[in-house]
């Protein structure tokens, strides 16, 4: 990586380097397990000028994103989460709301029940077409800004535009910004949601990065990202989804005011925890070695005490976390996964199988390690059944800990 995507300085600071690992939705099949498999460096760094946090574009989304294995309707809280976000949304009789990568429909199904037109824009076909299924409307596309300007011709300006884990997943911030600005109407929002690094950075989430993650977003850095297409933060507000999300509220420059005081808020907290200098990032790579080492000590000793330890969940961070620990099924068996799509196929890099999660009732072992573990509080309900034979639940994020 030789500049900054988003404000094209070369002086970039290294954060953490995680070696070289697969993609981490490239999941195998056991037709795939006598072949080779890409890797490729996982190094994120921070500009010095902008401080967008980001790892090289060694991917392009289109290689992951065509034929896409995640169906946002899996996880119930986040389907709860985004019909919340729905329900709270004031908008004009004639409104039009558009979300770019709409998954399966998780959130725009919500949109259709309240009779309002929509669109959902969503690259993958495969996730698409599930989402047409439901009855939410639903393009094939990525966004750029012609795309945008497509869909304000065809079906006019959009009140809302929705933006969801997705900002964190475009190279081309500025192109992608500028496909919202082409969408949203002059008096419209923009609501986007996204990690925040702030959380990352503070309670060590660091298998959040990965390679379909391009860049990683403080409210000042994306502040920066927005006005690169044109767009003004208004307000924030901090989610707890997904470890630590932040939700950006924006319009069109020229419509906006003053930021709220949550947006200075936050940029306080953030220039506190000094993301704005180096000192914020310094050791971060340490406490990384860090939940390394405390889990591979866990799963070695159980490993020698002749205890059996499995997964629960394959979702991306689960790869990270799993590649960089050099974790193999030698030390977790397997883990299960509620998409069947998953089911008899191995994890990218370190090919611990992935089987139905009926499986861990029947095998009754002696602890299941939660890789989603940003689904605790559901999770944790959902897998109770665990403790009637003694077994317990760990969670390796932010530290190892063993739920009795
Ligand atoms: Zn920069």
């Amino acid at each position: 990586m030789t500049s900054c995507r988003l404000c094209g300085s070369v002086s970039l600071a290294s954060v953490v380097d995680l070696g070289a690992t697969p993609p981490c939705e490239r999941i195998l099949t056991a037709a795939e397990l006598d072949g080779p498999e890409a890797t490729y460096p996982l190094h994120l760094r921070v500009c010095t000028e902008c401080w967008l946090a980001q790892i090289p574009p060694l991917i392009t989304p289109e290689d992951t994103f065509t034929e896409y294995a995640y169906f946002s309707s899996y996880s119930t809280s986040w389907v709860e989460h985004a019909k919340k976000f729905v329900d709270g949304l004031t908008l004009p009789d004639d409104a039009f709301v558009v979300e770019v990568a709409s998954n399966d429909g998780y959130l725009l199904q919500h949109v259709v029940q309240r009779g309002v037109r929509c669109l959902g824009i969503e690259p993958s076909a495969n996730v698409g077409q599930a989402a047409r299924e439901r009855g939410v409307p639903t393009r094939t596309a990525f966004l750029t800004p012609e795309t945008g300007q497509t869909v304000r011709a065809e079906h006019g300006p959009a009140s809302v535009v929705v933006a969801n884990n997705v900002y964190a997943h475009i190279p081309d911030v500025v192109g992608f910004t500028k496909g919202l600005r082409a969408l949203v109407a002059d008096d419209g929002i923009v609501s986007i949601e996204v990690q925040h690094l702030l959380t990352l950075i503070e309670l060590n989430q660091y298998d959040t990065i990965y390679h379909e993650h391009f860049q990683y977003y403080t409210v000042a850095s994306a502040q920066r990202a927005l006005a690169s297409g044109g767009l003004a933060l208004v307000d924030v507000e901090l989610l707890p989804t997904h470890g630590g999300s932040i939700r950006l509220t924006a319009v069109p420059e020229e419509a906006a005011g003053e930021p709220s005081q949550a947006v200075l808020d936050v940029l306080d907290r953030e220039k506190a925890a000094g993301l704005t200098e180096l000192s914020g990032y310094a050791e971060f790579a340490a406490r990384v070695g860090k939940v390394r080492r405390d889990l591979l000590r866990f799963l070695i000793d159980a490993a020698e005490r002749g205890e059996k330890v499995v997964g629960y969940g394959a979702p991306g961070k689960g790869n990270t976390l799993l590649n960089h620990c050099g974790i193999r099924p030698d030390l977790l068996a397997y883990t299960v996964d509620i998409n069947p799509y998953k089911h008899g196929k191995f994890t990218p890099g370190t090919r611990i199988p992935i089987l139905s999660p009926e499986q861990i009732a029947e095998d009754r072992p002696d602890y299941v390690l939660i890789l989603p573990w940003n689904l605790r509080e559901e999770l944790s309900r959902q897998l109770s059944y665990v403790h009637e034979w003694g077994g317990r639940l760990v969670f390796p994020i932010p530290n190892l800990e063993i739920v009795q």
